[in-house]
C-alpha cells in the first residue's frame, strides 16, 4: 500500500525516482493439460485409450469407481489430462461427472487413486423489483435486473415466488397490470454463474393495491426455518390458492386478458387450468380422499374431505398417485394425480372445484385464518432478524426501473439497517 501511494503521488509530481528495474521471471508451468470430451456412446476407457497404457487403464477405472460409475456419464462430459511438462508424464485425471462434482484420478508408484472435488461455490443477494406489465412471468424472465441470471434460473426463481405466496396469491388468476414485486434472492453460485441452491429471503408483492410479504426465519440456522408477514404470523394457510405450480399453468390462461372462469363462474362452478398432460395437481389442504376412480364427465376424479366441511375436487385426470385409493390421508402440497384429459374435455387441463356442505365456491372467495405466529420463544430473534429483512427490502425502489446489486449477504445484513436509518 505505502509502495503505490508513493508511485502514485510521484505520477503527479515530478518523474518518478528511479528504483531500478527487475528481470521479468517466468516460472515453469506445473503442468501441461488437454481436455477431451466423451463422445455419444463412448466409455471412458475408449477415450482414454491414446492417453493411458493399456495395462494401467484397469488401475484407472478401479479408482474412477470408488467414486462415481463408468457406465453413468453422459456425452459431452470433460476430462481434462495434466501432464508433467517436462516428459509428459501423466500425472492426473480430472473427471467432470456434474456441475458440482469432479473425480480427480492422481497417478501414483502404486497405481491411481481418486478423490471427490465438490466444485467451490459462492454466495451472493440479488435484489430485483419490478412493475407487471402483462403478466408476472413476463415481468420476472425479463427483468434487467436479472439478465446475468441464466433463464433456467429465472425460472426456478418464479417458482420461489410461487411457492412463498401460493396461500396469498393465485399468480395465474390474481396478477394485475400494475402490481409491483420487491425481493432478495440469496443464491449459491457456481464459478460458470449457475445457481446450486436459492432462497428468498425476503419478498413483497402488492396485488390490486394489496401488500403481501414473506420474510425467512430460521430460528435455529438449520435450514429448517419458515416464512412469515410483517406481523409474524406464517403465510401458511389451511388451503393453497390452486393445486398446480404457477410455471406449469399454461400462458393463455395466465395472460391476465382471459379468465374464462370468473366470465362464467355462475354456470361452470370450478376453475379450469391448462396445462399439459401430466403436470403433477396437489392436495391443497390435508384431508383424507373420499373418491378416486371415474366420475361422469369428470373423468378420472379425485375427491379429498378436510376439515370444517371442505371437499375439493380434481377432475380430467390421466392418472392417480400410485397407492391412493379412498381412504389415504393426504397432506397439503402432496401430489395426488397428473393433469389430463378424461371426461368431457376437449384438451389436457384441470378442473378444480372447492366445496364447502355441498356447495362450491371460488378458492379466492374464502377467508381463512391468519397463519401461525413466530413461536414465542423465537420472539426475540424475530424481531431482531424480522427488521433486518424488512430493511433489505427497503433498499430496493418499489416501482419504476428495476435495480440490481450483488454484494456479500452478510455485509449486506449488517449495513441493512444503518443505511436506511434503522
Ligand atoms: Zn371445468
Amino acid at each position: 500500500m505505502a509502495w503505490l501511494a508513493t508511485a502514485m503521488s510521484a505520477c503527479g509530481a515530478g518523474p518518478a525516482p528511479d528504483a531500478g528495474t527487475l528481470d521479468p521471471i517466468f516460472a515453469r508451468a506445473a503442468e501441461e493439460v488437454e481436455v477431451l470430451t466423451l463422445g455419444p456412446n463412448q466409455t471412458l476407457g475408449e477415450l482414454l485409450r491414446g492417453s493411458v497404457e493399456s495395462n494401467e487403464q484397469y488401475s484407472l477405472l478401479l479408482a474412477f469407481r470408488e467414486q462415481a460409475s463408468p457406465r453413468r456419464m453422459r456425452a459431452g462430459t470433460e476430462i481434462t489430462l495434466r501432464y508433467l511438462p517436462t516428459d509428459r508424464w501423466l500425472r492426473g485425471v480430472d473427471v467432470a461427472i456434474n456441475s458440482d462434482q469432479t473425480v480427480r484420478l492422481i497417478r501414483g508408484t502404486a497405481g491411481w487413486a481418486s478423490q471427490m472435488i465438490e466444485t467451490p461455490t459462492y454466495v451472493d443477494t440479488v435484489f430485483a423489483s419490478g412493475e407487471i406489465e402483462t403478466v408476472l412471468w413476463n415481468s420476472v424472465v425479463a427483468n434487467p435486473a436479472l439478465k446475468g441470471i441464466p433463464p433456467a434460473d429465472r425460472y426456478r426463481l418464479i417458482d420461489y415466488l410461487d411457492r412463498v405466496f401460493q396461500w396469498q396469491v393465485d399468480f395465474s388468476r390474481q396478477i394485475r397490470v400494475g402490481d409491483t414485486y420487491r425481493f432478495a434472492f440469496e443464491r449459491e453460485v457456481r464459478p460458470d454463474g449457475s445457481m446450486r441452491t436459492g432462497r428468498l429471503l425476503v419478498a413483497e408483492l402488492v396485488n390490486s393495491g394489496t401488500a403481501y410479504h414473506a420474510i425467512w426465519f430460521d430460528p435455529n440456522g438449520d435450514g429448517d426455518g419458515s416464512y412469515y408477514d410483517l406481523d409474524g404470523n406464517s403465510v401458511r394457510r389451511a388451503f393453497l390458492l390452486k393445486p398446480l405450480e404457477y410455471r406449469r399453468i399454461s400462458s393463455r390462461y395466465t395472460n391476465g386478458r382471459f379468465h374464462p372462469i370468473l366470465k362464467r363462474w355462475r354456470a361452470h362452478r370450478g376453475i379450469d387450468y391448462a396445462a399439459d398432460a401430466g403436470t403433477p395437481v396437489m392436495a391443497t389442504s390435508d384431508g383424507v380422499v373420499i373418491h378416486r376412480g371415474p366420475k361422469g364427465d369428470f373423468g378420472n376424479a379425485i375427491e379429498i374431505r378436510h376439515p370444517n366441511g371442505f371437499v375439493t375436487r380434481y377432475a380430467h385426470l390421466q392418472g392417480f398417485r400410485r397407492g391412493l385409493s379412498v381412504g389415504t390421508r393426504v397432506h397439503q402440497s402432496d401430489v395426488i394425480g397428473y393433469v389430463g384429459m378424461t371426461g368431457l374435455a376437449n384438451a389436457p387441463h384441470l378442473h378444480y372445484e372447492m366445496l364447502r356442505s355441498g356447495t362450491q365456491m371460488d378458492p379466492l372467495s374464502v377467508d381463512l385464518p391468519a397463519g401461525d405466529p413466530v413461536p414465542s420463544q423465537d420472539r426475540v430473534r424475530w424481531d431482531d432478524e424480522s427488521a433486518v429483512r424488512a430493511a433489505l427490502l427497503e433498499l430496493i425502489p418499489g416501482a419504476g426501473p428495476a435495480r440490481s446489486a450483488v454484494a456479500n449477504v452478510d455485509s449486506d445484513a449488517d449495513a441493512g439497517p444503518d443505511d436506511t436509518g434503522g
